[in-house]
């Protein structure tokens, strides 16, 4: 059986395949099924939002019938932007799992850190680095061979405990 980071890589690769940005996503509830799969959409839907992450979490809402899911699990090819990160947050995904880092646009362990900002009110766990090579590999043959960001560590790590969020300091950062 395919694990859900094989979808997401499938994804990926399809949304290659139509000249979109290879990024793939998919929501599993926790029994393991598949709630929703997407890829990225961007150019298809003329939607500068249209990330797979975003579709996959709208997708599985509307597979519910409910915003909220609090029992399911994203898995993604590349690390979510802030967006999609904020949205993930408010959809109150359980844990995310990514594959390759992304230095430049990424938003959970890069940039904005959106889950450690005090404004973030439910964090999920993160688990990235999954795949990282494959993920990686994809978005460098897209790019033409450009070199993608290399990436800490190079292998899975947790970013954050389960179950933990950071509590606001109240001081300002930088
Ligand atoms: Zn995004």
């Amino acid at each position: 059986m395919a694990s859900p980071m094989d979808i997401a890589l499938a994804e990926a690769r399809a949304a290659a395949a139509r000249g979109e940005i290879p990024v793939g996503a998919v929501v599993m509830t926790g029994d393991g099924t598949v709630l929703a799969r997407s890829g990225n959409a961007v150019e298809a839907r003329a939607d500068a939002s249209a990330h797979a992450e975003l579709l996959a979490l709208r997708a599985a809402a509307a597979a519910r019938g409910g915003p909220r899911l609090s029992d399911c699990d994203l898995y993604v090819t590349l690390e979510p932007c802030p967006m999609c990160a904020q949205a993930i947050s408010f959809f109150r995904i359980r844990r995310l799992v990514f594959g390759a880092y992304d230095p430049k646009g990424g938003g959970v362990d890069h940039g904005a850190r959106v889950f450690d900002a005090p404004s973030c009110h439910h964090r999920p766990e993160v688990v990235g680095g999954v795949r990282e090579a494959e993920a990686s590999a994809l978005l460098r043959d897209f790019f033409g061979r450009k070199p993608f960001p290399s990436t800490p560590g190079g292998a899975a790590k947790r970013i954050n405990p389960v179950g933990t969020r950071s509590e606001p300091t109240g001081r300002a950062e930088g």
